[in-house]
Protein backbone atom coordinates (compact mmCIF):
# COMPACT_ATOMS: atom_id res chain seq x y z
CA UNK A 1 0.00 0.00 0.00
CA UNK A 2 1.16 3.90 -0.42
CA UNK A 3 2.33 3.56 2.88
CA UNK A 4 4.13 0.90 2.89
CA UNK A 5 6.77 2.54 0.24
CA UNK A 6 8.88 5.49 -0.28
CA UNK A 7 8.63 6.19 -4.19
CA UNK A 8 12.09 8.19 -5.75
CA UNK A 9 10.84 8.19 -9.11
CA UNK A 10 11.65 11.63 -10.73
CA UNK A 11 8.20 11.94 -12.42
CA UNK A 12 5.88 11.33 -12.38
CA UNK A 13 6.34 11.73 -8.51
CA UNK A 14 4.37 10.98 -5.51
CA UNK A 15 2.12 13.20 -3.97
CA UNK A 16 0.74 13.57 -0.61
CA UNK A 17 -1.58 11.14 -0.12
CA UNK A 18 -4.20 13.67 1.94
CA UNK A 19 -4.34 15.94 -1.14
CA UNK A 20 -4.97 12.52 -3.18
CA UNK A 21 -7.85 11.85 -1.02
CA UNK A 22 -9.41 15.20 -1.40
CA UNK A 23 -8.97 15.05 -5.29
CA UNK A 24 -10.67 11.26 -5.23
CA UNK A 25 -13.46 13.15 -3.82
CA UNK A 26 -13.41 16.29 -5.98
CA UNK A 27 -13.54 14.33 -8.82
CA UNK A 28 -16.95 12.65 -7.87
CA UNK A 29 -18.54 15.83 -6.31
CA UNK A 30 -16.84 18.78 -5.94
CA UNK A 31 -18.12 21.20 -3.37
CA UNK A 32 -21.64 19.48 -3.43
CA UNK A 33 -22.42 20.43 -6.63
CA UNK A 34 -23.31 16.95 -7.54
CA UNK A 35 -20.66 16.88 -10.40
CA UNK A 36 -17.34 15.67 -10.12
CA UNK A 37 -14.40 18.86 -11.06
CA UNK A 38 -13.49 17.26 -14.16
CA UNK A 39 -17.07 17.38 -15.47
CA UNK A 40 -17.71 20.87 -14.74
CA UNK A 41 -17.36 23.84 -17.62
CA UNK A 42 -14.01 24.96 -17.79
CA UNK A 43 -15.63 28.20 -18.37
CA UNK A 44 -17.30 27.98 -15.07
CA UNK A 45 -16.74 30.53 -12.65
CA UNK A 46 -15.45 27.93 -10.50
CA UNK A 47 -12.67 27.01 -12.74
CA UNK A 48 -11.90 30.46 -12.63
CA UNK A 49 -11.46 30.49 -9.25
CA UNK A 50 -9.53 27.58 -8.84
CA UNK A 51 -7.16 29.13 -11.78
CA UNK A 52 -6.74 32.44 -9.88
CA UNK A 53 -6.55 31.09 -6.22
CA UNK A 54 -3.53 28.31 -7.99
CA UNK A 55 -1.70 31.63 -9.47
CA UNK A 56 -2.48 33.68 -6.64
CA UNK A 57 -0.79 30.94 -4.56
CA UNK A 58 2.22 29.72 -6.85
CA UNK A 59 3.39 33.40 -6.84
CA UNK A 60 3.06 33.75 -2.90
CA UNK A 61 4.92 30.73 -2.64
CA UNK A 62 8.18 31.79 -4.99
CA UNK A 63 7.34 36.18 -4.73
CA UNK A 64 6.43 36.04 -8.33
CA UNK A 65 5.89 39.85 -8.85
CA UNK A 66 3.29 41.76 -10.45
CA UNK A 67 4.80 42.24 -13.23
CA UNK A 68 5.11 38.43 -14.22
CA UNK A 69 2.10 36.40 -15.58
CA UNK A 70 1.52 32.99 -15.20
CA UNK A 71 0.49 30.66 -17.43
CA UNK A 72 -0.71 27.16 -17.64
CA UNK A 73 -0.53 25.65 -20.38
CA UNK A 74 -0.33 22.26 -22.22
CA UNK A 75 2.33 20.05 -24.21
CA UNK A 76 4.89 19.60 -21.74
CA UNK A 77 8.87 20.47 -22.31
CA UNK A 78 9.54 17.78 -24.73
CA UNK A 79 10.74 17.76 -27.96
CA UNK A 80 8.84 15.52 -29.24
CA UNK A 81 5.37 16.92 -27.93
CA UNK A 82 6.77 20.27 -29.15
CA UNK A 83 5.81 21.95 -26.03
CA UNK A 84 7.78 24.75 -24.11
CA UNK A 85 10.86 23.68 -25.92
CA UNK A 86 9.34 25.29 -29.48
CA UNK A 87 7.20 27.76 -27.26
CA UNK A 88 10.06 29.47 -26.15
CA UNK A 89 11.51 29.61 -29.45
CA UNK A 90 8.42 30.61 -31.29
CA UNK A 91 7.73 33.44 -28.83
CA UNK A 92 10.95 34.91 -27.67
CA UNK A 93 12.54 35.14 -31.58
CA UNK A 94 9.15 36.70 -32.05
CA UNK A 95 9.74 39.30 -29.28
CA UNK A 96 13.64 39.83 -30.79
CA UNK A 97 12.00 40.26 -34.16
CA UNK A 98 9.44 43.01 -32.85
CA UNK A 99 12.31 44.58 -31.44
CA UNK A 100 14.77 44.65 -34.23
CA UNK A 101 11.32 45.39 -36.70
CA UNK A 102 10.90 48.77 -34.39
CA UNK A 103 14.80 49.45 -35.11
CA UNK A 104 14.32 49.01 -38.63
CA UNK A 105 11.16 50.32 -39.44
CA UNK A 106 10.50 53.15 -36.67
CA UNK A 107 7.06 54.37 -36.68
CA UNK A 108 6.70 53.71 -40.65
CA UNK A 109 3.38 51.75 -40.71
CA UNK A 110 1.94 49.54 -43.56
CA UNK A 111 2.42 46.18 -45.28
CA UNK A 112 5.59 44.79 -44.81
CA UNK A 113 5.63 44.20 -48.77
CA UNK A 114 5.06 47.87 -49.32
CA UNK A 115 8.95 48.55 -47.83
CA UNK A 116 10.93 45.85 -49.28
CA UNK A 117 13.80 47.80 -48.70
CA UNK A 118 13.12 48.17 -44.88
CA UNK A 119 12.44 44.32 -45.19
CA UNK A 120 15.66 43.54 -46.79
CA UNK A 121 17.55 45.42 -43.91
CA UNK A 122 15.59 43.38 -41.18
CA UNK A 123 16.53 40.16 -42.82
CA UNK A 124 19.55 41.10 -43.28
CA UNK A 125 19.27 41.56 -38.96
CA UNK A 126 17.60 38.08 -38.66
CA UNK A 127 20.29 36.34 -41.20
CA UNK A 128 23.24 37.70 -39.01
CA UNK A 129 22.04 38.02 -36.04
CA UNK A 130 19.62 35.85 -35.06
CA UNK A 131 20.69 33.96 -32.30
CA UNK A 132 19.45 31.28 -29.20
CA UNK A 133 22.24 30.68 -26.45
CA UNK A 134 21.61 27.29 -24.82
CA UNK A 135 24.21 26.24 -21.78
CA UNK A 136 23.97 22.51 -22.53
CA UNK A 137 24.14 20.56 -19.22
CA UNK A 138 22.51 17.92 -19.66
CA UNK A 139 19.89 15.65 -21.99
CA UNK A 140 16.82 18.46 -21.24
CA UNK A 141 18.90 21.03 -22.32
CA UNK A 142 20.68 19.53 -24.93
CA UNK A 143 16.81 18.38 -25.98
CA UNK A 144 15.78 21.66 -25.98
CA UNK A 145 18.19 23.04 -28.45
CA UNK A 146 17.88 20.41 -30.79
CA UNK A 147 14.34 21.63 -30.79
CA UNK A 148 15.43 25.15 -31.42
CA UNK A 149 17.35 23.87 -34.19
CA UNK A 150 14.93 21.62 -35.70
CA UNK A 151 12.59 25.05 -35.67
CA UNK A 152 15.41 27.56 -36.77
CA UNK A 153 18.64 25.84 -38.24
CA UNK A 154 21.95 25.50 -36.88
CA UNK A 155 23.01 29.02 -37.99
CA UNK A 156 20.66 30.59 -35.83
CA UNK A 157 21.88 28.15 -32.46
CA UNK A 158 24.63 28.88 -30.42
CA UNK A 159 25.68 26.33 -27.88
CA UNK A 160 27.48 28.81 -25.66
CA UNK A 161 28.56 25.67 -23.50
CA UNK A 162 28.44 22.09 -23.67
CA UNK A 163 29.60 20.17 -20.30
CA UNK A 164 30.50 17.38 -22.31
CA UNK A 165 33.40 18.79 -24.33
CA UNK A 166 35.44 19.12 -21.20
CA UNK A 167 34.20 15.80 -19.24
CA UNK A 168 35.39 13.01 -21.42
CA UNK A 169 32.47 13.54 -24.03
CA UNK A 170 29.53 13.00 -20.35
CA UNK A 171 27.50 15.14 -18.24
CA UNK A 172 28.13 15.68 -14.73
CA UNK A 173 29.93 19.14 -14.68
CA UNK A 174 28.69 22.42 -15.38
CA UNK A 175 31.43 24.61 -17.52
CA UNK A 176 33.29 27.57 -15.97
CA UNK A 177 31.41 30.62 -16.55
CA UNK A 178 34.88 32.28 -18.59
CA UNK A 179 34.83 29.63 -21.08
CA UNK A 180 30.79 30.27 -22.00
CA UNK A 181 30.76 32.03 -25.45
CA UNK A 182 27.59 33.97 -24.86
CA UNK A 183 26.30 36.19 -28.28
CA UNK A 184 25.92 39.64 -27.78
CA UNK A 185 21.94 39.92 -28.54
CA UNK A 186 20.59 36.76 -28.14
CA UNK A 187 17.27 36.32 -28.47
CA UNK A 188 17.09 34.42 -24.92
CA UNK A 189 19.74 32.52 -23.26
CA UNK A 190 18.11 29.14 -22.21
CA UNK A 191 19.47 26.61 -19.54
CA UNK A 192 18.03 23.90 -17.19
CA UNK A 193 18.03 24.93 -13.75
CA UNK A 194 18.24 20.91 -12.96
CA UNK A 195 19.16 18.43 -15.31
CA UNK A 196 16.87 15.48 -14.16
CA UNK A 197 18.60 13.16 -15.62
CA UNK A 198 21.92 13.49 -15.23
CA UNK A 199 22.10 14.89 -11.35
CA UNK A 200 23.66 18.15 -12.05
CA UNK A 201 21.68 21.92 -11.36
CA UNK A 202 22.96 24.74 -11.05
CA UNK A 203 23.81 25.93 -7.51
CA UNK A 204 22.55 29.68 -8.00
CA UNK A 205 21.93 32.19 -11.02
CA UNK A 206 24.57 32.08 -13.28
CA UNK A 207 26.95 35.86 -12.65
CA UNK A 208 27.05 36.23 -16.24
CA UNK A 209 23.61 36.67 -17.26
CA UNK A 210 23.39 39.01 -13.90
CA UNK A 211 21.51 42.31 -14.96
CA UNK A 212 23.37 45.10 -14.78
CA UNK A 213 23.24 47.96 -13.03
CA UNK A 214 20.06 49.85 -14.94
CA UNK A 215 18.34 46.24 -14.24
CA UNK A 216 18.71 45.82 -18.23
CA UNK A 217 20.24 42.14 -18.51
CA UNK A 218 19.93 39.49 -21.27
CA UNK A 219 17.17 37.38 -21.95
CA UNK A 220 16.98 34.19 -19.92
CA UNK A 221 14.54 31.25 -20.16
CA UNK A 222 14.99 28.83 -17.87
CA UNK A 223 13.44 24.96 -17.42
CA UNK A 224 12.86 24.43 -13.82
CA UNK A 225 10.44 21.02 -14.17
CA UNK A 226 12.77 18.99 -11.38
CA UNK A 227 13.64 21.83 -9.15
CA UNK A 228 10.70 24.23 -9.02
CA UNK A 229 9.44 24.84 -5.71
CA UNK A 230 12.61 23.37 -3.89
CA UNK A 231 14.21 26.62 -3.21
CA UNK A 232 14.19 30.50 -3.47
CA UNK A 233 14.57 31.96 -7.12
CA UNK A 234 15.38 35.46 -8.18
CA UNK A 235 12.53 35.49 -10.36
CA UNK A 236 13.14 38.70 -11.97
CA UNK A 237 16.25 37.81 -13.32
CA UNK A 238 14.64 35.65 -15.51
CA UNK A 239 12.47 36.81 -18.92
CA UNK A 240 10.25 33.13 -18.21
CA UNK A 241 10.44 29.99 -16.29
CA UNK A 242 8.84 27.19 -17.38
CA UNK A 243 8.31 23.30 -15.34
CA UNK A 244 5.65 20.77 -16.11
CA UNK A 245 3.44 19.78 -12.85
CA UNK A 246 4.29 16.42 -12.71
CA UNK A 247 7.52 16.61 -10.47
CA UNK A 248 7.00 18.94 -7.80
CA UNK A 249 3.75 20.65 -8.10
CA UNK A 250 0.69 18.17 -9.08
CA UNK A 251 -0.33 15.63 -12.06
CA UNK A 252 1.15 14.84 -15.23
CA UNK A 253 -0.67 17.29 -18.20
CA UNK A 254 -0.19 20.89 -17.11
CA UNK A 255 2.72 22.73 -17.26
CA UNK A 256 3.43 26.14 -15.62
CA UNK A 257 4.99 29.36 -17.66
CA UNK A 258 6.13 32.37 -15.30
CA UNK A 259 6.45 35.15 -18.02
CA UNK A 260 7.60 38.78 -17.52
CA UNK A 261 4.63 40.48 -18.82
CA UNK A 262 6.96 43.16 -20.92
CA UNK A 263 7.65 40.39 -23.21
CA UNK A 264 3.36 40.08 -23.92
CA UNK A 265 2.00 42.62 -26.24
CA UNK A 266 0.79 45.18 -26.43
CA UNK A 267 4.24 46.80 -25.16
CA UNK A 268 6.31 44.56 -27.34
CA UNK A 269 4.32 44.02 -30.66
CA UNK A 270 4.31 40.05 -31.75
CA UNK A 271 5.55 40.37 -35.29
CA UNK A 272 2.62 39.63 -38.06
CA UNK A 273 2.40 36.30 -39.37
CA UNK A 274 3.01 38.51 -43.08
CA UNK A 275 6.15 39.56 -41.41
CA UNK A 276 7.31 35.94 -40.21
CA UNK A 277 6.30 34.87 -43.57
CA UNK A 278 8.77 37.63 -45.35
CA UNK A 279 11.74 36.65 -42.66
CA UNK A 280 11.39 32.35 -43.13
CA UNK A 281 10.60 32.46 -39.98
CA UNK A 282 8.03 29.59 -38.44
CA UNK A 283 5.03 30.75 -37.04
CA UNK A 284 3.98 29.88 -33.64
CA UNK A 285 0.45 27.15 -33.50
CA UNK A 286 -1.95 29.66 -31.71
CA UNK A 287 -2.18 27.28 -28.61
CA UNK A 288 1.71 28.05 -28.21
CA UNK A 289 1.27 32.19 -28.11
CA UNK A 290 2.62 33.29 -24.78
CA UNK A 291 -0.12 36.63 -25.58
CA UNK A 292 -2.91 34.28 -26.55
CA UNK A 293 -2.88 32.46 -23.36
CA UNK A 294 -2.28 35.04 -21.24
CA UNK A 295 -5.20 37.19 -22.76
CA UNK A 296 -7.25 34.23 -21.89
CA UNK A 297 -6.10 33.47 -18.66
CA UNK A 298 -5.32 30.23 -19.43
CA UNK A 299 -8.31 29.08 -20.65
CA UNK A 300 -8.30 29.74 -24.47
CA UNK A 301 -8.40 26.09 -25.25
CA UNK A 302 -10.14 23.47 -22.29
CA UNK A 303 -7.73 23.15 -19.83
CA UNK A 304 -8.29 20.35 -17.06
CA UNK A 305 -8.83 22.36 -14.42
CA UNK A 306 -8.34 19.07 -12.61
CA UNK A 307 -4.86 19.37 -12.90
CA UNK A 308 -5.03 22.79 -12.32
CA UNK A 309 -7.10 22.33 -8.99
CA UNK A 310 -3.92 19.14 -7.54
CA UNK A 311 -1.34 21.92 -8.16
CA UNK A 312 -3.68 24.44 -6.08
CA UNK A 313 -3.71 22.14 -3.33
CA UNK A 314 0.03 20.82 -3.23
CA UNK A 315 0.47 24.98 -3.20
CA UNK A 316 -2.18 25.33 -0.38
CA UNK A 317 -0.37 22.53 1.56
CA UNK A 318 2.76 24.04 1.13
CA UNK A 319 1.97 27.11 2.09
CA UNK A 320 0.10 25.86 5.35
CA UNK A 321 2.76 23.25 6.48
CA UNK A 322 5.23 25.95 6.38
CA UNK A 323 3.07 29.38 7.19
CA UNK A 324 4.87 32.23 7.59
CA UNK A 325 7.17 30.60 5.07
CA UNK A 326 7.01 30.36 2.26
CA UNK A 327 9.28 28.37 -0.58
CA UNK A 328 12.46 28.93 2.19
CA UNK A 329 11.08 26.29 4.48
CA UNK A 330 10.64 23.37 1.60
CA UNK A 331 14.02 24.36 0.53
CA UNK A 332 15.43 23.58 3.75
CA UNK A 333 13.61 20.53 4.07
CA UNK A 334 15.23 19.58 0.48
CA UNK A 335 18.57 20.36 1.53
CA UNK A 336 18.14 18.58 4.31
CA UNK A 337 17.05 15.22 2.60
CA UNK A 338 19.67 15.59 0.30
CA UNK A 339 22.42 15.78 2.49
CA UNK A 340 21.16 12.95 4.17
CA UNK A 341 21.35 10.94 1.18
CA UNK A 342 24.40 11.93 -0.11
CA UNK A 343 26.37 11.62 3.20
CA UNK A 344 24.99 7.85 3.42
CA UNK A 345 26.39 7.20 -0.24
CA UNK A 346 29.26 9.07 0.36
CA UNK A 347 29.83 6.74 3.76
CA UNK A 348 30.93 3.60 1.30
CA UNK A 349 32.76 4.86 -1.36
CA UNK A 350 34.00 0.80 -2.08
CA UNK A 351 30.04 0.75 -3.02
CA UNK A 352 28.37 3.57 -4.12
CA UNK A 353 29.98 6.04 -6.91
CA UNK A 354 28.29 9.61 -6.83
CA UNK A 355 28.16 10.26 -10.93
CA UNK A 356 28.05 14.22 -11.23
CA UNK A 357 30.95 16.60 -10.10
CA UNK A 358 30.27 17.08 -6.25
CA UNK A 359 29.90 21.37 -7.10
CA UNK A 360 27.14 21.21 -9.14
CA UNK A 361 25.22 17.78 -8.09
CA UNK A 362 21.68 17.75 -7.48
CA UNK A 363 19.57 18.38 -4.31
CA UNK A 364 16.34 17.19 -5.82
CA UNK A 365 17.89 13.89 -8.35
CA UNK A 366 20.89 12.20 -6.68
CA UNK A 367 22.32 10.23 -9.59
CA UNK A 368 25.11 7.30 -8.51
CA UNK A 369 26.13 3.36 -9.52
CA UNK A 370 26.18 0.88 -7.39
CA UNK A 371 29.80 -0.74 -8.07
CA UNK A 372 30.70 -3.49 -5.84
CA UNK A 373 32.46 -5.87 -6.73
CA UNK A 374 33.25 -4.28 -10.00
CA UNK A 375 30.45 -6.37 -11.67
CA UNK A 376 28.37 -2.81 -11.70
CA UNK A 377 24.88 -4.41 -13.55
CA UNK A 378 24.82 -7.82 -11.44
CA UNK A 379 25.39 -5.27 -8.13
CA UNK A 380 22.93 -2.52 -9.73
CA UNK A 381 20.24 -5.31 -9.94
CA UNK A 382 20.65 -6.73 -6.76
CA UNK A 383 20.90 -3.53 -5.24
CA UNK A 384 17.58 -2.72 -7.23
CA UNK A 385 15.71 -6.42 -6.23
CA UNK A 386 16.87 -5.31 -2.51
CA UNK A 387 15.77 -1.58 -1.94
CA UNK A 388 12.12 -2.74 -3.77
CA UNK A 389 11.85 -5.81 -1.12
CA UNK A 390 12.45 -2.89 1.74
CA UNK A 391 10.06 -0.54 0.02
CA UNK A 392 12.32 1.98 -1.88
CA UNK A 393 10.63 1.71 -5.03
CA UNK A 394 11.92 4.30 -8.29
CA UNK A 395 15.07 4.34 -7.57
CA UNK A 396 16.42 2.99 -11.10
CA UNK A 397 17.69 5.46 -13.41
CA UNK A 398 17.10 6.33 -16.55
CA UNK A 399 17.54 4.49 -19.29
CA UNK A 400 19.90 6.60 -20.98
CA UNK A 401 22.32 6.63 -18.15
CA UNK A 402 21.75 3.67 -16.17
CA UNK A 403 22.65 3.28 -12.13
CA UNK A 404 20.62 4.91 -9.56
CA UNK A 405 18.72 7.72 -9.86
CA UNK A 406 16.34 9.30 -7.13
CA UNK A 407 14.02 12.67 -6.95
CA UNK A 408 13.49 13.79 -2.98
CA UNK A 409 10.21 15.28 -3.70
CA UNK A 410 8.46 17.54 -1.27
N1 LIG B 1 12.57 19.26 -18.66
C1 LIG B 1 12.99 18.53 -17.61
C2 LIG B 1 14.06 19.10 -16.71
C3 LIG B 1 12.43 17.27 -17.36
O1 LIG B 1 12.87 16.53 -16.34
C4 LIG B 1 11.42 16.78 -18.22
C5 LIG B 1 10.73 15.46 -18.00
N2 LIG B 1 11.42 14.51 -17.30
C6 LIG B 1 11.04 17.57 -19.31
C7 LIG B 1 11.62 18.80 -19.49
C8 LIG B 1 10.03 17.09 -20.33
O2 LIG B 1 8.77 17.11 -19.81
P1 LIG B 1 7.56 16.45 -20.62
O3 LIG B 1 7.82 14.96 -20.66
O4 LIG B 1 6.37 16.81 -19.80
O5 LIG B 1 7.56 17.03 -21.98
Amino acid sequence: SRSDITHFGAGPASLPTDVLEEAAKALLDYNATGLGIAEHSHRSPLAADIINQAKADLATCLDIPDDYEILFMQGGGTVYDSGQFSAAVYNFVGAWVARKHKEVFGDTQGDPADHPELIQQLKQAVDNDLRIDYLVTGSWSQKASAEGERLLGSKHINIAADARKTNGGKFGTIPDESNWKLSKDAAFVYFCDNETVDGVEFPGFPKSLEPGPDGNGPVVVADMSSNILTRKIPVRKFSAIFFGAQKNLGLTGVTVVVIRKSFLPPIISQPSVALMRHLALPIPPVIFQYETIAKNNSLYNTLSIFDVYVAGRVLKKLLQTYNPNKVEAQQAVTDKKAQLIYDAIEAFPEVYKIIPNAAVRSRVNICFRVTKGGEVDAAEKAFLQESTAQGLTGLKGHRSLGGMHSQNVS
